[in-house]
């Protein structure tokens, strides 16, 4: 068990009553349950432990070679995480860690362990369960990448954070669910990522950080598009448009976008909406930013979308390369 930090393990400041991450060492007395597991469970802390907002490629990769240096040790690992900004770490970690055979499992809370309606301590125990099953031939359930939260097992690379207060925040709008626990947790192996035997685990570390996120809405101004793709350095860009994949077809909108495209900048579209692809050939406007040079970034997530542009980018491949590479699934985070 990887413990980043997030409200799982968090307290409040007596001063201010804002929530605050603290040591693992009070997670384990308000959850005595793992004592009572039939496994080992051995934990790594991250110090100091952390709000997931100041996540980083930095810390990802920290925790992809705490998972490389203990791989053969352990049959799985869970990674306790805050809630905010875990889809982006499990998608990150999905390119990061190529054809694993051991299940990643992410989880957190809404509510600390120490609060007595706590989300945490179901959450905490069943990702454990999961973490540690195996599928009948000394094989993982779930050789990959996932987060379970409220009773949801999700592949990690289509999560998405959906409600800031509710205990069931996270959902998978666009990949079914992975598993689902009541009395007894059911997996449904035909969901699951299969382990390539012939294939080796690897472990990529190189992220490029050269990267933006921009939301369209209507009013947006052609000084705001300029000004974004004049980052120095910049080489790729996540466009988040509307509906499936749709933006003003304007000069002023459009010349920016194939400007940057002619200096090497890669541009992704994917939707605003919470689910959905994008077909940029489906309208006019959608086609336009087609012919702008866009790359269709189907239905993944903004999260998978940034992830994965740092994940090609790092890699240093010729920039057509990058773009061939974006519409095709590498850790099943398109369909
Ligand atoms: N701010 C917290 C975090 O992401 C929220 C949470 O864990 O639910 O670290």
């Amino acid at each position: 068990m990887i413990y980043t930090g997030g409200t799982i393990g968090m307290t409040e400041d007596e001063k201010t009553r804002a929530l605050k991450p603290i040591d693992f060492s009070y997670m384990k007395e308000y959850v005595p349950e793992m004592a009572r597991l039939d496994f080992g469970i051995h934990t790594v802390q991250f110090e100091p432990p952390v709000d997931s907002s100041e996540m980083s490629p930095e810390k990802w990769r920290g925790i992809l070679s705490i998972i490389e240096e203990n791989y053969c040790r352990y049959h799985g690992f869970v990674i306790l995480h805050g809630t905010d900004t875990m889809a982006y770490t499990a998608s990150a970690l999905s390119f990061m860690l190529e054809n694993p055979d051991k299940p990643v499992v992410l989880t957190g809370s809404q509510l600390p362990v120490g609060k007595i309606r706590t989300d945490g301590k179901e959450n905490l125990i069943t990702a454990l369960e999961i973490a540690a099953t195996g599928n009948g031939d000394g094989n993982a359930m779930v050789p990959e990448v996932c987060v379970f939260f409220q009773n949801l097992l999700m592949r990690g690379n289509r999560t998405t954070k959906l409600h800031a207060d509710n205990f069931n925040a996270f959902d998978s709008l666009d990949y079914p669910l992975l598993a689902e626990a009541g009395t007894r947790i059911r997996f449904h192996p035909h969901l699951i990522r299969k382990h390539d035997w012939n294939r080796p685990v690897k472990f990529h570390y190189a992220l490029d950080d050269n990267v933006a996120v921009l939301k369209i809405f209507p009013g947006i101004s052609s000084a705001t598009l300029k000004s974004i793709f004049s980052i120095p350095h910049l080489k790729g860009v996540v466009l988040e448009t509307y509906g499936a994949g749709n933006a003003p077809s304007g000069k002023w909108f459009l010349d920016p976008i194939e400007d940057a495209v002619k200096r090497g900048i890669v541009v992704v579209n994917v939707t605003q909406c919470a689910s959905g692809l994008v077909e940029m050939s489906a309208y006019k406007s959608g086609q336009s930013l087609e012919n702008a040079g866009a790359v269709s970034g189907k239905d993944m997530t903004a999260a998978a979308a940034i992830t994965k542009l740092m994940f090609l980018l790092g890699k240093n491949l010729p920039v057509e390369e990058v773009k061939g590479m974006i519409p095709q699934s590498i850790a099943g985070e398109l369909s």
